[in-house]
């Protein structure tokens, strides 16, 4: 049966963080929330169910929790995007710009097969340089990135505008 919590209202706005001037979209109390969380789950896992990829890939941090959620709601394995130096293996490295200087992706060389078709997640989609590194470092290893799903898009910033077309963008809410 559908879950049928209202799970957008479980979002928390917080000013000024992690910077003054920056209206921040919490998800913890959504987390917290167990018909809640799942609703944004099944929000997230509606497209892929008659035909799932061959995993998700979650971004760091708040990725993981909604993409091995995801991934388990879907029947397939999860394969983490990290912040550098936090994977043991040898692994394939995307340095990307940021407003004020840059960052660095990372994923395990042998994470997935050739060609493999993913599902890309990360929470909050604004100014979308995170998640565009993450399908350029996805694309690099030889991955099939089908989409990339975000819970919230954050319609002010135009990342939809700048984003690659060659990728479906997928929201689960835009606000
Ligand atoms: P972008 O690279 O699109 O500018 O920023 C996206 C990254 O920053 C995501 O990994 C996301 O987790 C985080 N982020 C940016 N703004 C917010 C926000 O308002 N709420 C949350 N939860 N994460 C945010």
């Amino acid at each position: 049966a559908p879950v049928q919590a209202d799970w957008p209202a479980l979002l928390r706005d917080v000013a000024d963080f992690p910077r003054p001037g920056i209206l921040f979209k919490d998800i913890t109390p959504l987390l917290a929330d167990a018909h809640g969380f799942a609703a944004a789950i099944a929000t997230l896992a509606a497209p892929w169910r008659a035909a799932p990829p061959h995993a998700v890939v979650g971004i760091e941090s708040r990725g993981f929790i909604l993409g091995a959620a995801l991934a388990q709601a879907l029947g397939v394995g999860f394969v983490p995007v990290r912040k550098p130096g936090k994977l043991p293996g040898p692994t394939l490295a995307l340095d990307y710009a940021l407003e004020y200087g840059s960052d660095r992706l990372e994923m395990h060389v042998d994470a997935l097969p050739a060609g493999a078709p993913v599902l890309l997640v990360d929470d909050v989609l604004a100014t979308g340089g995170t998640l565009q590194a993450a399908v350029a470092l996805l694309q690099q290893q030889g991955a099939h990135v089908v989409a990339a799903s975000v819970l919230i898009e954050l319609s002010a910033l135009s990342a939809r505008q700048r984003w690659d077309a060659q990728v479906p963008l997928l929201a689960g809410l835009v606000i």
